[in-house]
């Protein structure tokens, strides 16, 4: 056994033996009547706070929407799917929605679930192109089907018949920067020898504005991942979540993420909690992050425990080889029941190069971010 791993069972272990006897003592159990299951629950109770909705930290901006239909009693599901609509309609925000990074042909295809806890009903979508609000479409999916997935051109050919509106979701700037990956990396779809110098041909599209070249060469090197979850409870303790994206850029076309997976990109139990991921979703799909994160925190966890455990599943799947999971980043986000929050990254780094991983909670007051708790605390994860 490797030495985290080994640190990490016999922490795990006291705390199995501290909380046993906690539970005795205090005959502590959860709201739901079962028995409190880590430490951390005990020494930092997770405060809780009614209602309260999070997102990942791209979702900060859009929270007061959200806060203010929890506010005036609104329906969860309702709250998520109007905060991730501000991020879908957003052309600068290149992972979600209009504006987001396309497929290796150039072409968006975007990926979304919801999940209401109320009424344990859940709907998604993937692969679905020329829509902009995957997030809606998939409710409408829950609301009006008998299905729970519809996928490719079906999901389009439905929201159409729905009345959804169907446009380009290329932006200039996605179409852009999609053009110069297709000129970075294939034989045929770049300037010839007789041509002037990549660096000529760089200024050329993007009429040499130099930070846009950067960005350019950033997320062609490092193909970006970009999501948005958001998961609400209301001040009864209602819980639904969403999951909306466009998913890994230039992937091969129809490939999906974790995103409109129920039970890994999102998922909501209404006696429980809900959770949601971020980050490489293939790695997501092989642990069900999101399904997993729930039935930890049925059995006790809080929010931010839980979530690491799933994270700790990720990280098996590659014996802690350090090497392996530095080509990827992934996040867990999750509340529960009681208005407690908490995320794990597995590493320290955020999105847009910022230092730090963070998401976007509001819980009455104001939209903040807050950090994520990390798995490995150092810089990693190329995105
Ligand atoms: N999880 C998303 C996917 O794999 C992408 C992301 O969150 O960045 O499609």
């Amino acid at each position: 056994m490797e030495l985290w791993s080994r640190r990490k069972f016999f922490l795990t272990s006291l705390a199995g033996s501290a909380l046993a006897s906690a539970n005795e003592l205090f005959g502590r159990t959860t709201p739901n009547g079962h028995a409190a299951g880590s430490l951390a629950n005990l020494v930092t109770p997770a405060q809780g706070k009614r209602p309260l909705i999070i997102s990942s930290a791209n979702g900060r901006h859009a929270l007061d929407k959200g806060m203010d239909i929890l506010k005036r009693g609104g329906d969860t599901l309702d709250a998520v799917v109007a905060v991730v609509t501000v991020v879908e309609d957003d052309p600068n925000d290149d992972s979600v929605g209009y504006g987001g990074l396309p497929n290796e042909e150039g072409e968006v295809e975007l990926d979304a679930s919801v999940m209401h806890g109320p009424t344990h009903r859940a709907g998604a979508v993937a692969a679905v192109r020329r829509i902009k609000n995957a997030s809606r479409l998939a409710k409408t999916v829950m609301e009006n089907t008998n299905h729970t997935m519809i996928v490719g051109d079906g999901a389009r050919r439905f929201a159409v018949a729905e009345g959804f509106e169907e446009m380009n979701l290329l932006t200039e700037h996605s179409r852009k920067i999609w053009l110069a990956w297709k000129a970075k990396t294939s034989f045929n779809w770049r300037p010839g020898i007789d041509s002037p110098e990549w660096k000529a041909y760089m200024s050329s599209l993007f009429k040499g504005d130099e930070k846009e070249i950067a960005y350019a060469e950033r997320v062609i090197a490092h193909p970006p991942t970009g999501t948005i979850p958001c998961m609400a409870v209301d001040a009864k303790g209602d819980i639904s979540a969403t999951t909306t994206t466009s998913g890994l850029s230039w992937k091969i076309p129809g490939r999906v993420g974790d995103s409109p997976i129920i039970g890994a990109g999102c998922y909501a139990d209404n006696e429980v909690g809900a959770a949601g991921s971020t980050g490489k979703g293939e790695e997501n799909i092989k642990v069900c992050g999101g399904h997993t994160i729930v039935e930890m925190m049925r059995q006790g966890k809080s929010p931010t425990d839980a979530c690491m455990e799933a994270m700790t599943r990720v990280v098996h799947n590659y014996k802690n080889d350090k090497k392996k999971l530095g080509t990827f980043h992934l996040y867990f986000y999750a509340i529960n029941k009681d208005g407690a929050h908490g995320a794990v990254s597995l590493w320290r780094n955020g999105y847009e190069a910022s230092n730090q991983a963070s998401y976007a909670v509001h819980d009455g007051t104001e939209a903040r971010l807050v950090p994520c708790k990390t798995f490995f605390d150092e810089a990693g994860g190329e995105q």
